[in-house]
C-alpha cells in the first residue's frame, strides 16, 4: 500500500485484547451460528492482601469477556477463589498464635482482624468492592465448596487411576525446570511462593508424589502422608505428622482433600471447559504450571489447555506517604482512592500484559489525569478511533455496568489538587474556587468522582515538602526591602485588584502588572525586558504568599487565597 493511504480509515482498530478474544473464540470452536457458552477463567490464593500486580490476574479475562460479549457471544468470567489451599506463613502483623493454622485450607483459619468468617473471606471481600466499583463482574467460585460438595470427584479419582501417567508428565518437566529470574524483590517472593506451592510429595514409597491429599480428620491440616490407597475401594489411608492420627478416607464418598496444584488447575480447566485464562509470566516457565497442566489436561483430561495470555509484573512508585493496607504494597482499594475506577482500568486495558509496567502515585498521577483527559477528547471524534481510544472505550465501560463515573464537569485534576493543596479546604469551598476559575458548574456533585480523589491524594499522597504553605502572616521583614521595581509592581497590583477574583481579569493583572510598570498596557505583547520582570515579579510573590520559589499558577493561587487575603500578604506595614 502507497504510503499515506487512508484506505484503513473506519476500519475497526484492534489490540491485544481482540487477538486474545479471537483465539478463545477459536479455542471454544465456535462455527456460525453455534451457541456455546465461552468462559474466561481467572485464580486467585486468598492468601494475603491481592495487590495492584495481582489485578492483572482479574482485569486480564474480564476485558477479554467483554470484547466477547460486545461480538454478541455467550461468555462468563468465572473466578476461582483458592480459598481451599493452605495457609502457609504467618504475616507480620499476625499473632504468633496463628502458626497453629498452617498446613489448614485458608478458608478454614480465623480472620484474626475479627470481620470476617475466615482468613480467605477477609481478603476476598475488599478485592470483591474494588472489582464491583471498577464494574467487573465474575461468577466466583469457591474451591473449598466445590471439594467439599464433591463436585471433582469424578475427576479426582480419573486422575489417581492415571497417576503414573501424571507423576511421568510431572518427572519430565521436573528435570527440566529452569531456575525462574526475578527482577526484584516482589517478584522474587512471588516467584518463590508459587515454587512453594509445586507438587508437594503426598505418600512415600511407592505412593510418593500421590496427586491427591486429604487435610488430617483430626487437625485439618495438610501435614499427611499416604500410607495406603486401595484402587478398589478408593479406600485412602494416611497418618499426620502434626498430631500424629492415622484414618482411613474414602476418596470416592468423603469429600477432605483436594489435588496438588499443578494437577488441580489442568483438572478444572476440563471440568468448567476454560476457553481463556491468563497467569503470570512465573506460571509460564518451563517446568512451571501452565506449562505441566497442558500436558496433563491433554493427556489425562482429555481436554485442550485454554488458550493463555502470560502477564508481566506491576511495580509501584510515589507513595512515602502511602499507608497502603497490604504493608507498602497497593491494591485496587488503595488506588480507587486516588484514580478514577475508568483510568484505573485504562492502566491495564492499554498495555500488552507481557508488558511490565509501574503505578506511580506521585506527581505523576498528575500527568495521567491530564493524558486521560485529553485521549477523551480524541475519543468523542468518531473519524479519530483507534487502538489508543479503543483502549479508552475499553476501560470507560462494560457490557453490564453501562458507563463506568466519571465527573459530569471534567475539571483537570492538576487544577482540583492545587486549590485543594492551597486551600486545604471543604469540596464546596474548592468547588467555588475552581467555578470561577473558569468550570462552571451546579454543584459539588458535578465535580465527583474527581474532586474527593484530588482532595485525598493531595492531603495523603503528596509528600510534605511538595505542599504549599500559605504565609498565616506577611513577611515583614522581606516588605520592608522591597526594591524600587518591587514597590512600584506591588502597588499597582494592589491598586488594580477587585474585591472578587475571577480568572480571566486575575491572569490578565498578573501578567500585566510588569508590563504597566514598563509604560505600557494590560494587553500588549510583552518585550523581552517585560519577560524578565514577569519572572522576577511571580518569584516575589511566591515569596511573599506561599514562602517559596514556585508553587500553584498564580491565578489558581490568588483565586483560592481571596482578594482580602492576597492584599494583607502583600502590604507593607505602615
Ligand atoms: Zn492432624
Amino acid at each position: 500500500m502507497a504510503r499515506g493511504n487512508r484506505s484503513d480509515q473506519g476500519a475497526e482498530p484492534t489490540d491485544w485484547v481482540t487477538r486474545a478474544a479471537d483465539d478463545a473464540i477459536r479455542h471454544a470452536g465456535i462455527g456460525e451460528g453455534e451457541d456455546r457458552l465461552i468462559t474466561c477463567a481467572s485464580g486467585a490464593s486468598p492468601s494475603g492482601p491481592i495487590h495492584l500486580g495481582n489485578l492483572r490476574e482479574f482485569l486480564t479475562p474480564h476485558l477479554v469477556a467483554e470484547e466477547i460479549r460486545r461480538r454478541g457471544l455467550r461468555v462468563r468470567h468465572l473466578h476461582s477463589w483458592d480459598d481451599f489451599d493452605r495457609f502457609r506463613k504467618v504475616p507480620a502483623g499476625v499473632p504468633a498464635s496463628w502458626a497453629e493454622h498452617i498446613g489448614r485450607p485458608l478458608s478454614a483459619v480465623p480472620d484474626p482482624w475479627e470481620c470476617h468468617e475466615s482468613w480467605a473471606e477477609h481478603f476476598k471481600a475488599p478485592l470483591r468492592a474494588a472489582l464491583a466499583e471498577m464494574g467487573v463482574e465474575m461468577e466466583e467460585v469457591s474451591q473449598t465448596e466445590r471439594y467439599r460438595a464433591g463436585a471433582y470427584t469424578e475427576q479426582v479419582l480419573h486422575a489417581i487411576r492415571h497417576r503414573d501417567t501424571i507423576e511421568e508428565v510431572l518427572a519430565k518437566h521436573r528435570t527440566k525446570k529452569a531456575e525462574p529470574v526475578a527482577e526484584n524483590d516482589q517478584e522474587a517472593a512471588a516467584l518463590a511462593d508459587s515454587v512453594a506451592e509445586a507438587d508437594e510429595p503426598a505418600g512415600s514409597g511407592s505412593l510418593a508424589r500421590f496427586p491427591y491429599k486429604p487435610y488430617c480428620r483430626e487437625c485439618g491440616r495438610d501435614t499427611v502422608d499416604v500410607t495406603a490407597y486401595d484402587d478398589e475401594t478408593t479406600d485412602l489411608a494416611y497418618t499426620c505428622a502434626s498430631c500424629g492420627f492415622s484414618g482411613v478416607t474414602n476418596v470416592a464418598t468423603q469429600h477432605e482433600g483436594k489435588l496438588v496444584w499443578k494437577v488441580d488447575w489442568p483438572m478444572r480447566w476440563s471440568v468448567e471447559g476454560v476457553d481463556f485464562e491468563p497467569g503470570g509470566l512465573d506460571h509460564s516457565t518451563p517446568g512451571s504450571s501452565y506449562t505441566v497442566g497442558k500436558e496433563l489436561v491433554k493427556r489425562v483430561f482429555d481436554f485442550r489447555a485454554p488458550s493463555y495470555v502470560a502477564y508481566a509484573f506491576v511495580g509501584f512508585a510515589g507513595m512515602q506517604k502511602m499507608s497502603s493496607s497490604a504493608g507498602g504494597v497497593p491494591t485496587a482499594a488503595d488506588a480507587l482512592k486516588v484514580l478514577e475506577a475508568p483510568i484505573l482500568r485504562w492502566l491495564y486495558a492499554r498495555r500488552q500484559p507481557k508488558q511490565a509496567f509501574n503505578i506511580d502515585f506521585g506527581a505523576e498521577v498528575v500527568r495521567l489525569y491530564d493524558e486521560w483527559d485529553s485521549l477523551g477528547r480524541k475519543a468523542a471524534d468518531p473519524a479519530k478511533r483507534d487502538a489508543q481510544v479503543l483502549a479508552f472505550e475499553r476501560a470507560s465501560a462494560t457490557a453490564a455496568a453501562g458507563t463506568l463515573p466519571t465527573p459530569p464537569v471534567v475539571v483537570p485534576f492538576r487544577l482540583l489538587s492545587s486549590v485543594a493543596d492551597v486551600t486545604a479546604g471543604s469540596a464546596e469551598l474548592i468547588s467555588g474556587i475552581v467555578d470561577r476559575a473558569g468550570y462552571a458548574h451546579d454543584s459539588v456533585e458535578d465535580l465527583q468522582p474527581r474532586l474527593g480523589r484530588a482532595m485525598t491524594w493531595t492531603a495523603e499522597f503528596v509528600p510534605a515538602e511538595d505542599r504549599t504553605t500559605v504565609r498565616e502572616e506577611p513577611d515583614a521583614e522581606r516588605l520592608a526591602n522591597l526594591s524600587e521595581d518591587e514597590q512600584r509592581w506591588l502597588a499597582q497590583l494592589l491598586d488594580r485588584l477587585p474585591a472578587e477574583l475571577d480568572v480571566d481579569d486575575t491572569t490578565a493583572l498578573v501578567y500585566g502588572v510588569p508590563k504597566l510598570a514598563r509604560g505600557l498596557a494590560l494587553d500588549d505583547a510583552p518585550t523581552d525586558e517585560v519577560k524578565a520582570d514577569q519572572k522576577a515579579f511571580f518569584r516575589l510573590l511566591y515569596e511573599l504568599l506561599v514562602g517559596a520559589e514556585r508553587g500553584p499558577r498564580l491565578p489558581t493561587l490568588f483565586l483560592a487565597l481571596g482578594s482580602d487575603r492576597i492584599r494583607r500578604l502583600l502590604t507593607p506595614s505602615a
